[in-house]
């Protein structure tokens, strides 16, 4: 029986597990909604510890290996919103396990992977946070796909979705830093003492240029307005449908949870004043992050993907234009990523195959 590498793609609300044979042939694809509510947690002094995510992967990964009749499985590679530490991720903000009981609340949450997964398989495993994964992807089955040395490429990978983050190759390298979480550029300060971001620090970029932060964004100027003033916005008045009573005061945050960025791009192409200014602020947010990634990689070009540029892509040219206004080097070219949503998934093949020196 010949033998497969194994990739999987954690996000905060899926899982996906690829299998490709060792002609790079995928052979296999399943996704299935990220638990974090089953497996079993532990507690140190420091931590808690959840083990559901490994169990979770496990089955997947035995249930592929049965269907695909027992094959030799040589390399894992696992790609997963960060951040990623310890061969595990490290109290990520979109995976919760919601056992933990309410005295560990406030304790950082470990979620190891590698590990486990070692023991279940005895085979060479690697993880890293998606938009390093996104890279390779990138670099062997995007944009660098026809380029047969890799050392020649210069490219940079954005995501701009629930999050912001940059993953970089330069010329034969991926830049990883010490724990995996270099590229880190979604919190980068894009305005002085500006809105909350979920990291816990203010103005960062992805508190403006991210589905959360486009959303919170829109919330906070709605909610600054007046009562007649946000009447004359069509996204308050889109967050409002399905609402027949009029708004108390009390009532105007449960009317705003009602806000998504999809309702936002939809409140933009009827020129919501509101939702112009949430638009200027997360062009200039990325404008910043990625002058930001010109001037630290000097990549020959910035793939960018992620739910809301997919969705999005006009606002590739502004954010480029925002771009060239805080640069002197000679600047990136700007495209959206031609693997589209996919391009994690492959980064998590990448992964595998690059332990095999495949
Ligand atoms: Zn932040």
């Amino acid at each position: 029986m010949l033998g497969v590498v194994a990739g999987f793609d954690i996000g905060g609300t899926k899982i996906s597990c690829v299998i490709s044979d060792l002609s790079d042939k995928r052979i296999y694809r399943l996704a299935e909604a990220t638990d974090s509510v089953s497996g079993p947690l532990d507690y140190t002094n420091e931590h808690s510890v959840y083990h559901g995510l490994a169990e979770q992967l496990e089955r997947m990964l035995r249930v592929a290996l049965i269907e695909l009749g027992q094959p030799r499985l040589e390399a894992i590679g696992i790609v997963s919103a960060g951040p990623i530490r310890s061969g595990g991720l490290w109290s990520p903000p979109n995976i919760i396990p919601t056992g933990i009981v309410e005295s560990h609340r406030e304790l950082p949450r470990f979620i190891p992977l590698i590990d486990p997964l070692r023991d279940a398989f005895a085979c060479p495993i690697d993880l890293l946070n998606d938009c390093n994964g996104a890279v390779l992807g990138e670099v062997y089955y995007g944009l660098g796909k026809g380029s047969a040395d890799k050392s020649a490429l210069h490219l940079a990978y954005a995501t701009i979705s629930t999050g912001f983050g940059v993953g970089a190759w330069d010329g034969g390298h991926l830049i990883l830093g010490k724990d995996g979480n270099a590229g880190e550029l979604g919190h980068i300060v894009a305005q002085e003492n500006g809105l909350l971001c979920g990291c816990g620090n203010r103005g960062c970029v992805e508190a403006y240029c991210s589905g959360t932060g486009i959303v919170s964004n829109a919330r906070k100027r709605l909610l600054a307005l007046d009562e007649a003033e946000r009447a004359m916005s069509t996204l308050y008045r889109r967050a409002l449908i399905g609402d027949s009573q009029l708004a108390s005061p009390s009532k105007i945050e449960t009317i705003l949870d009602n806000i998504t960025p999809a309702l936002v791009f939809e409140a933009a192409e009827e020129h919501d004043f509101v939702v112009q200014s949430v638009i200027d602020d997360a062009v200039l947010a990325a404008g910043v992050a990625f002058s930001a990634i010109a001037n630290a990689y000097d990549p020959r070009i910035i793939s960018v993907g992620g739910g809301i540029a997919l969705a999005h892509p006009e606002l590739l040219k502004p954010i480029q234009k925002e771009m060239l206004r805080h640069l002197n080097v000679d600047p990136p070219e700007v495209c959206v990523s031609p693997l589209g949503k996919e391009v994690t998934e492959h980064g998590a093949i990448a992964v595998a195959r690059r332990l095999l020196d495949l």
